[in-house]
């Protein structure tokens, strides 16, 4: 909650520059003043979300991409941010890495799409797909948990470096933890590779295939 009251505050400053302040004494803001509790229903944060300005990907995106699929899924999927597809529709991974990774949810695990939930570190689109920056992954985070919270699920699948990366706070390398199994925070966690980076490298297919059994054996 840190990150977001200091996101909130750091809001509550450019709003006071554009007015004209060039100083102000910050222990103006009381913090019982501040709003620091998200909703408590997926539908609710989406639209809490749709209308965040906390960083500045917000100045940038055209739809906020919250997540989509079984609210109470006990499988989630957890990208690292919306790409141009995503950033237009509004929903995660559409575009071709999101055809694949559909395609390994149905063709591997034999369940549907609808039947997960899938969302991403960061809600809204880096310009040109950058790797989202650890400011705005972690200011975007309390959203991130409060949907693990309300979705509760027993496994989430990261998919990438970065997703691995911001979620666990280690930083070893994907190739190297790939398909391991940690346990944290009530769910069981495996991380693997991003379905772009398949995409590029289709001979790594083999590797999320047999994570994904994994995966399938733990369901
Ligand atoms: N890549 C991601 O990490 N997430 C998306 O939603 C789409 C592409």
């Amino acid at each position: 909650m840190k990150n977001l009251r200091n996101a909130l505050l750091l809001k509550q400053l450019y709003q006071l520059k554009q007015l004209g302040y060039n100083y102000t004494n910050i222990t103006i803001y009381k913090e019982e003043e501040l709003n620091l509790s998200l909703p408590n229903t997926l539908d609710a944060l989406k639209k809490q979300a749709q209308n965040c300005h906390l960083c500045e990907l917000s100045k940038s995106r055209h739809k906020v991409v919250c997540g989509e699929g079984d609210p109470h899924a006990d499988l989630l999927f957890i990208g690292e941010a919306p790409g141009a597809t995503e950033d237009s529709s509004g929903k995660p991974f559409v575009g071709r890495s999101g055809e694949l990774l559909t395609k390994m949810i149905e063709n591997v695990l034999h369940v549907s799409r609808s039947d997960v939930y899938i969302t991403n570190i960061v809600k809204c689109r880096p310009p040109n797909n950058q790797v989202p920056t650890a400011s705005q992954a972690h200011t975007c985070q309390p959203y991130l948990l409060k949907q693990i919270e309300l979705i509760k699920p027993k496994l989430i699948v990261t998919l990438g470096a970065t997703a691995y990366h911001f979620l666990t706070g280690d930083e070893t390398e994907i190739s190297k933890v790939r398909g391991t199994i940690h346990k944290q925070n009530g769910y069981t966690l495996i991380p693997t590779y991003h379905p772009s980076y398949l995409l590029r490298n289709p001979s790594a297919k083999k590797e999320v295939f047999e994570d994904l059994l994994k995966v399938k054996d733990l369901m």
